[in-house]
């Protein structure tokens, strides 16, 4: 990612048109949202429980559920793969394009390619690869990355991205969302028509049909399969749900908790490569479950995060992202969803993220509004108290010993002497504060100034009188 800084620093670097880009687009979309789901549901809240239990049930029989799938996608004429991890996932997509002599990719948006960086991979081994989601094509353009899970440049600006059309030649600058919109489309058109493969994700697999399911608000999935001999559907194990029917619960709370839309503008379902009767489509469909440790995920007591449905209504939410934006996270997947499910997606990295899980206030907000009902200020903690036991020490930065704490507050002389002496910290300067958490601490933020002691000797004053 493009920032290594600590998330708590970052807010206070983000210049203040970035910054209230991130806050506005993020209170709109979680206004929207409320007004969504109370308008049409008397009791939201029932749903998310029942979604968060179809999607925890898939989880507990994941190995079933995952066969049933490969049955169905192979009885429907498309072609199963799985890989353990990324290299693996990278790799097979690789294989794929060359065995058909593929050199160009039209690709939908999909974490899942930025969680195992397959752009990179794709282009590096002389595959030209073209974003078709708007905003990731600008993404893709100016070399950046990601900052939301729904809409990955609300950190971005319309005049920003008129100078980056301006600077890759596709027209004079020119700030107007319609003409940024048309040019775009212009140009994607032709690379639509170009392209060897088509590349998707999937929101999600009905394991009884072996249908994925996407959704898009522009429509650029369904071109990416359309005029292509080839589509590739690159999909997270965890994506599955048991049947059809659990479709239409899933669509409905996707499209609400993410932007406050109904539904989606596009739900596209397929179901293997084009019948000989249909005149357009691909001839060939692959499908990729991808691991990349979500089973290890699924043996850790943190589990539950993976019915995530990556709708970002917890992001919305967030105090912490709200303030710093989601380059903050260090990772593809920012804000509480990411603080979770980051630093377990790392593995042996684990140490570098350990300290995510502490950007929370744990006010439940991103709890409250998860459409599956996932307990992450819970996990949170979890994840807290594994950064303990492993001793990652990024992560224990600025958290002062609660053991010599302790020991004051139980002490009534120490604590009375520690309140007349507070007033010393006062003029002490950072670097002399007798320990390292605290200094750290203090490197990032201010000490109001110490009061201390003025109440206890009121207290005594006003007790004589
Ligand atoms: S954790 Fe819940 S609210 Fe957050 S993105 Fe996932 S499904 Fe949505």
């Amino acid at each position: 990612m493009k920032t290594k800084q600590k998330i708590d620093t970052v807010a206070r670097d983000l210049s203040d048109e970035v910054h209230e880009a991130n806050f506005i687009g993020a209170k709109m979309k979680s206004e929207r949202r409320y007004a969504a789901l109370g308008r049409d549901y008397a009791d939201p809240d029932k749903l998310r429980e029942t979604a968060g239990k179809i999607k925890q049930h898939t989880l507990e029989h994941l190995d079933q559920y995952l066969e049933q799938a490969e049955a169905s996608f192979t009885r429907n004429g498309a072609k199963v793969h799985f890989a353990f991890d990324e290299t693996a996932a990278r790799q097979k997509v690789l294989d794929i394009m060359n065995e058909k002599g593929c050199k160009s990719m039209v690709k939908s948006k999909s974490m899942l390619t930025e969680e195992i960086h397959l752009l990179d991979f794709l282009e590096k081994s002389g595959k030209e690869v073209v974003e078709t989601d708007l905003g990731e094509f600008i993404l893709q353009i100016d070399g950046d990355h990601p900052s939301h899970i729904v809409t990955p440049i609300v950190h971005k600006n319309r005049r920003g991205i008129a100078k980056s059309f301006e600077r890759e030649g596709l027209g004079e600058y020119n700030d107007d969302p319609e003409t940024i919109t048309r040019r775009a489309r212009a140009h994607l058109r032709q690379k639509y028509l170009d392209a060897d493969v088509g590349l998707t994700g999937a929101n999600f697999v009905s394991a009884e049909s072996g249908r994925i399911a996407i959704v898009t608000n522009e429509g650029n999935a369904r071109f990416c399969m359309a005029a292509n001999k080839v589509h590739i559907a690159m999909v997270g194990i965890e994506k599955i749900v048991p049947t059809d029917r659990d479709l239409a619960l899933f669509l409905n709370l996707i499209g609400r908790s993410g932007t406050g839309q109904q539904l989606t503008v596009y739900n596209q379902f397929i179901g293997g490569p084009k019948r000989p009767e249909q005149p357009h489509g691909p001839e060939e469909m692959h499908i990729i479950f991808v691991d990349n440790r979500r089973t290890e995920v699924l043996a850790s007591d943190c589990r539950e995060i993976l019915r995530c449905i990556r709708c970002g209504a917890c992001l919305n939410v967030c105090p912490i992202y709200r303030q710093s934006g989601g380059h903050a996270y260090r990772s593809v997947y920012p804000g509480p969803v990411g603080a979770v499910l980051s630093p377990l997606l790392a593995g042996n990295r684990f140490p570098q993220l350990a300290d995510l899980p502490k950007a929370s206030s744990l006010c439940g907000a991103c709890n409250e509004v998860c459409p599956v009902n996932i307990p992450i200020p819970d996990l949170l903690l979890r994840l807290r108290d594994k950064a303990k036991r492993e001793g990652a020490s990024e992560a224990m930065k600025g958290t002062p010993k609660l053991g010599m704490w302790a020991t004051l507050c139980s002490q009534p002389s120490m604590w009375k002497t520690a309140l007349t002496m507070g007033h010393t910290m006062n003029y002490i300067p950072t670097q002399l504060v007798p320990h390292p958490s605290a200094q750290s601490w203090q490197g990032t933020r201010k000490l109001p100034k110490f009061q201390g002691g003025d109440f206890r000797k009121w207290f005594k004053n006003r007790k004589k009188k």
